[in-house]
Order: structure tokens, then C-alpha cells, then sequence
């Protein structure tokens, strides 16, 4: 796959971008097509181009910065009633850039923004057999201490 993304670019500096927050491990800045007013995006420094790449460490920064820009758009001039994290990890899931991001997406009432998806209503087998089946790959994947 090719190796380039516009954020590696912009986190090197050789990009523009509006920038909200930088720390050693960690880049925020303003999303370029806002899907509302005050859209960013949080990414880490290194590059991982899905979560599977991404150090969990790195994974909580992003989070972390996540939290602190929810409040930080609250106090600021952005319209923000609410916030909503995305994050798409694959083509499936609609990721385009492919470098990890964390959408931060103020929320205002009526603003247009919303997944599109119908919740279903499963019997609890169907829930209680998957459950097994993920606790079964953690347990092979993360053995506990
Ligand atoms: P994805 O669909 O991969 O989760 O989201 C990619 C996001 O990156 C989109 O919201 C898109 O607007 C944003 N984006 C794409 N290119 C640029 C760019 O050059 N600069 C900035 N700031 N955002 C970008």
C-alpha cells in the first residue's frame, strides 16, 4: 500500500493545517470538510495506518486529547451542544486517509450530522454466542497476567 498520506504531511510540517493541540505523541487540527462548524481531527505523530498498527499507548493519547477537545470545544466560540467521536478503521468502515484519526465532531440541534444504521433486536443466544466467541480471542490474545 502506498506509504504516503496527507497526515503524515501535515504532521512533518510539510502540509498546512489549522492546528488546535500538539504534544510529543499526538497532532489535532481542523478538519478541512468540517461535517459541522469546529470538526477535528486528533492523529497520532507515528505513523499506523489502522488501529491493528497503532501502539495502545498512542491509542489512549488520541483519546485522551479526544476528552480534553470535547471540553475545550464546550467553552470555546464552536456551536457545541454535544460531541461525537468517529473512528474508521478499514474501506469497510469508510476510512480514507489512512493514517489512524479520531474525528471530534461538535454537535448542535439539527445540524444535519447522524449515522445512518437500524438497531436490531437479537434473541440473547445470538448475543451470549458472540460474546464467547470475542472473549475467546482476548483470552488467546492477551493472556492474563
Ligand atoms: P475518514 O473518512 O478517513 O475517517 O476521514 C478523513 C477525513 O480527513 C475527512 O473528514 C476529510 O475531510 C479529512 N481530510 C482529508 N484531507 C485533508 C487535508 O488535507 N487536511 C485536513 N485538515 N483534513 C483532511
Amino acid at each position: 500500500m502506498d506509504p504516503y498520506t496527507i497526515f503524515a504531511d501535515i504532521v512533518a510540517g510539510r502540509a498546512p493545517a489549522s492546528k488546535v493541540y500538539e504534544d510529543s505523541d499526538v497532532l489535532a487540527f481542523m478538519d478541512i470538510r468540517p461535517l459541522t462548524p469546529g470538526h477535528v481531527l486528533v492523529v497520532p505523530k507515528v505513523r499506523a495506518r489502522s488501529l491493528s498498527e497503532l501502539d495502545p499507548e498512542i491509542g489512549a493519547a488520541l483519546f485522551r486529547v479526544g476528552q480534553r477537545l470535547a471540553a475545550a470545544l464546550r467553552a470555546s466560540e464552536v456551536n457545541c451542544d454535544g460531541v461525537n467521536f468517529f473512528l474508521a478503521d478499514g474501506v469497510t468502515a469508510g476510512q480514507e486517509v489512512f493514517h489512524v484519526h479520531l474525528h471530534v465532531i461538535p454537535r448542535t440541534p439539527g445540524d444535519g450530522f447522524g449515522v445512518r444504521a437500524r438497531p436490531t433486536t437479537p434473541p440473547r443466544a445470538d448475543l451470549d454466542y458472540l460474546a464467547a466467541s470475542i472473549r475467546g480471542v482476548l483470552r488467546r490474545a492477551v493472556p492474563p497476567s
